[in-house]
């Protein structure tokens, strides 16, 4: 409402991607919810859209697209909207008879998310205000299928206060605080800005592990910068509901490795030279592998297998693209992939993440690879990132391979290359044909295996004295 539009970003091919899927999923649904009616209205006349959405309800139709959802009386000095994509007639009384209203909102997520859910809640609440009963259930159309009935009982409670901060944001002529939050605020077009004031401040929320309920107990404790959370006693945090020991060790290092932009090694109590990581998390080959992923979530498919193979003693390296170009290939990409690997039987294989290790028991599930093959595979798997995680505290935002990587001194050859990109690339080049769509995802994925190369040498170099210091104990 406040915000100058001006400074919105653009919207991302992913973001793009995403609302055309969007699109794509809900007439998919619709057109299982045949016949439809919808109310007629100018485009932004909310007014007129709640009038003819009533004459609909009382009419009783059966099923009513993209209603208009107004309540009838103010909320203190504010009028509530909600347009669920869907109204479904049911049994029932209302203020019109023998017949309620159900609201189904369609989503193109998986699984029902709590966002989804405050929503579906929001629809039952001004429902229950125009028809002037709740709604038996509310519900979500998600990808796949299913119809997710929501606990309303669970839900409503969740919704008030949502509300309730909602209304007095907006009632408030100051912005509410930012709070970044990746997984929310990367797909948000506020994102460059609210990001860029986030970092002028030093906001907290930049911090890894400050999460929002975190972040409340540390304003109610006066602690809201970084320097005086690189301060405080992880003692101190400790016991506040959320945090503990590791957790509260884990952000006063985070404060600390910021301010002084170093690296911080994790103490650990099994450990007795408070270094967590052992050489046997890294163990040190002739040969190494390192490995990616790319995979097209939306059509269920694992396109590519990047391996980068590193000879210690002759110092050569070579990358191996093992590509399906469409669906078909999956398999044969699979056993190319399978077979690479065990050509090097005694070589570890470093990745970044669980990902790569649950699709490869996947694949071998899916394509029949013995699970004996399977389990001595994952045997040579040493996720880099969990090493990351536990054996040190970074001065970084988030410990994606990204983040990481770039602070160690590695960059990708495309400054716009990502994994979002990479699935809108997979499908730009199954639409187009064009080659060029593929290269670029080659190489950011190869990049990907480098990165992972360079985080795991700096590693090793890194816990080197660590060790050093414990043999020499021992
Ligand atoms: S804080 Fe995040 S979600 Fe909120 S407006 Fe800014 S970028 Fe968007």
């Amino acid at each position: 409402m406040y915000g100058d539009r001006r400074r919105q970003d653009p919207p991302s091919d992913y973001l793009l991607k995403l609302r055309q899927d969007s699109i794509r999923h809900r007439e998919a649904v619709l057109r299982s919810f045949q016949p439809l009616q919808s109310p007629q209205f100018a485009a932004g006349d909310w007014a007129a859209g709640a009038r003819a959405t009533l004459e609909l309800m009382a009419q009783g139709v059966d099923t009513i697209r993209q209603a208009v959802l107004v309540t009838p009386s103010m909320v203190g000095d504010v009028q509530l909207v909600s347009q669920p994509d869907l109204l479904v007639k049911q049994p029932g009384w209302s203020c019109w008879g023998n017949w309620v209203y159900t609201p189904i909102d369609i989503k193109l997520g998986k699984k029902p998310k709590l966002d989804y859910q405050v929503i579906a809640a929001y629809h039952a609440y001004v429902l229950s205000r125009v028809q002037g009963v709740w709604p038996g259930e509310s519900c979500l159309a998600l990808r796949g299928g299913q119809l997710y009935a929501i606990e309303l009982y669970r839900l409503v409670p969740k919704l008030q206060e949502i509300l309730s901060a909602c209304l007095r944001d907006l009632r408030s002529t100051e912005a509410p605080e930012l709070f970044i939050a990746h997984s929310r605020c990367d797909l948000c077009h506020w994102f460059g800005h609210c990001y860029s004031e986030a970092k002028a401040t030093r906001h907290l929320s930049l911090l890894p592990g400050v999460t929002p309920a975190r972040y409340d107990f540390l304003k109610q404790h006066h602690i809201t910068t970084v320097a005086t959370l690189a301060q405080t006693n992880p003692g101190y945090l400790a016991p506040l509901p959320g945090f503990g020991e590791q957790v509260a060790e884990k952000l006063v290092h985070q404060a600390q490795a910021l301010l002084d932009n170093r690296a911080i090694p994790r103490t650990a109590p099994q450990a007795p030279h408070g270094f967590p990581l052992w050489p046997s998390d890294l163990p040190e080959a002739e040969v190494e592998l390192f490995f990616d992923i790319e995979a097209a979530p939306d059509q269920n498919l694992i396109y590519l297998h990047g391996v980068l193979v590193v000879d210690r003693v002759s110092g050569q390296e070579s990358f191996h693209a093992l590509l399906a170009e469409s669906r078909g290939e999956e398999r044969r990409a699979w056993h190319d992939f399978l077979d690479l690997v065990h050509a090097y039987p005694h070589a570890p294989i470093y990745h970044f993440c669980p990902y790569e290790a649950q699709t490869v028991r996947k694949l071998g599930q899916n394509y029949g690879t013995a699970s004996h093959h399977i389990d001595a595979l994952l045997g040579r798997f040493f996720d880099v990132h969990k090493c990351v995680t536990d054996g040190v505290t970074l001065p970084i935002e988030s410990y994606a391979l990204k983040h990481i990587a770039r602070w160690m001194g590695f960059d990708w050859r495309d400054e716009g290359a990502n994994g979002a990109q990479s699935i809108c690339w997979y499908n730009a080049w199954a639409e187009t044909g064009d080659r060029t769509y593929l290269e670029a995802i080659l190489r950011y994925n190869e990049d990907d295996c480098r990165a992972t190369y360079h985080v795991k040498d700096w590693l090793v170099q890194f816990s080197q004295p660590y060790w050093e210091r414990l043999y020499q104990a021992i």
